[in-house]
């Protein structure tokens, strides 16, 4: 009954699958199963002592009380720092928005540009919540997708095939949550190319991977002259920093875009937590070596679930080449069965390693990608060889 009360817009909205596979771990861990869950992308390391010490040092200063709505100019001046530092984009303080997290700064992004109808274009396969933040706006998300024979990447003329006159923005992340795969500059120019000549479309470029990148020479689209005005830059502290629990993220976007989105923030959440962003400026000026340290750990489990992975029948693997996920095309296990359950999709196959290997993981079909599935590898090495051979051993039970 209590349920008719729900707004439509909660009704039709999807739990984020993410978080939903990491909740059903814990719930079978609860159970006393000893479950390995890759299912949440999520640092396994402790934020740097340093950037702990900076929060610390904050609280005892005092940075205990509202902040301005879109961040505290110190890191606001920071952030434009960095901008500039490492991304050759150049950004003014009144350009910057700190928010609770990018998924809040993507939300913000959401609510300020799309109309009931507007069309967002998001590059497939895609993270998650992209999609139910567009569907909360109004807007109509439109799939250009991609697969594994070309590197999960789509091309400029697909991106150009779905422009029409309700598109009001491109939405994309690189190195890509699932995929891992890192558009190249020229990629990155032909798609910028593309969308150039149309006046209304804004690119949202969510770069909150960019310190894990195993190619190097991380390039932001907003970069190239013919859609720098155009183009807001998303980024956070989660991954780089290990900063995940701290919910603090960022865009950098023209100036009618960044004061909208804090008008929209200063309605839901105000400024995001005082110290944390005193902690979050120190941490973007600071030594950048343990982000360094966790990117080369990352590159090393990268190159061992490869090896891990590929040996396994059936599976298709990409070689990624940024964040810590792998995405798995599995699709030749579709139709089969270990006697009991039969795997129609990529969400049956997910629930059968769960339930039968005790390793959580998440569907393609969140991503945009049905033949596929994720593998955050931002775990100990020693979980990931557990996970890949109970994945290993389940999955040799399923025959056509
Ligand atoms: N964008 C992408 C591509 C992500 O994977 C994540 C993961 N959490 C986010 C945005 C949001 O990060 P957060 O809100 O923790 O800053
Ligand atoms: N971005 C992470 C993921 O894709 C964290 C979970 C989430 O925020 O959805 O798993």
């Amino acid at each position: 009954m209590q349920q008719n009360l729900l707004s439509q817009r909660v009704q039709n909205m999807a739990e984020s699958a993410t978080i939903k596979m990491a909740q059903m771990a814990r719930n079978l861990t609860a159970q006393g199963h000893h479950v390995i869950s890759l299912s949440l992308g999520e640092p396994d390391f402790d934020t740097p002592k340093h950037i702990k010490e900076a929060a610390k040092q904050a609280l005892d200063e005092g940075y205990t009380k509202y902040t301005p709505v879109p961040g505290l100019m110190e890191l606001r001046e920071a952030i434009c720092e960095k901008f500039k530092r490492d991304n050759n984009l150049e950004f003014k303080p009144n350009q910057i928005v700190v928010s609770n997290g990018a998924k809040q700064s993507l939300a913000n992004l959401g609510l300020a540009l799309l109309d009931e109808g507007d069309e967002a274009i998001i590059l497939a396969p895609y993270w998650v919540s992209y999609s139910a933040i567009v569907k909360l706006a109004g807007g109509k998300t439109v799939l250009v997708k991609s697969g594994i024979e070309n590197d999960y990447k789509v091309t400029a003329e697909q991106v150009a095939a779905a422009i029409t006159e309700r598109t009001k923005m491109v939405l994309f992340s690189s190195p890509c949550n699932p995929t891992g795969s890192v558009y190249s500059e020229a990629e990155l120019k032909a798609i910028a190319d593309v969308i150039a000549p149309h006046e209304n479309i804004m690119i949202i470029s969510d770069e909150i991977y960019e310190y894990i990148n195993f190619v190097g020479g991380h390039v932001s689209i907003g970069t190239f002259e013919n859609v720098k005005d155009r183009t807001v830059t998303v980024n956070g502290f989660s991954k780089g920093f290990a900063m995940t629990g701290w919910r603090l993220g960022y865009m950098g976007a023209p100036a009618w875009l960044a004061s909208a989105c804090a008008k929209i923030q200063g309605q839901i959440t105000s400024g995001a937590n005082a110290f944390g962003q005193k902690a979050a400026a120190f941490a973007l000026m600071a030594d950048m070596k343990p982000t360094q340290a966790m990117k080369e750990t990352f590159l090393e489990r990268r190159d061992m679930m490869i090896d891990l992975l590929r040996e396994i029948p059936g599976f298709k693997v990409n070689k990624p080449t940024g964040a810590f996920y792998i995405f798995p095309d599995i699709s030749d296990y579709f139709g089969t069965s270990d006697g009991t359950t039969t795997i129609n999709n990529a969400s049956d196959f997910c629930e059968y390693i769960l339930t039968t290997a005790f390793v959580g993981v998440v569907t393609g079909s969140a991503f945009g990608a049905d033949n596929c599935f994720r593998i955050s590898y931002a775990s100990s090495e020693e979980d990931l060889r557990e996970a890949v051979r109970r994945i290993k051993e389940a999955v040799s039970q399923l025959k056509k």
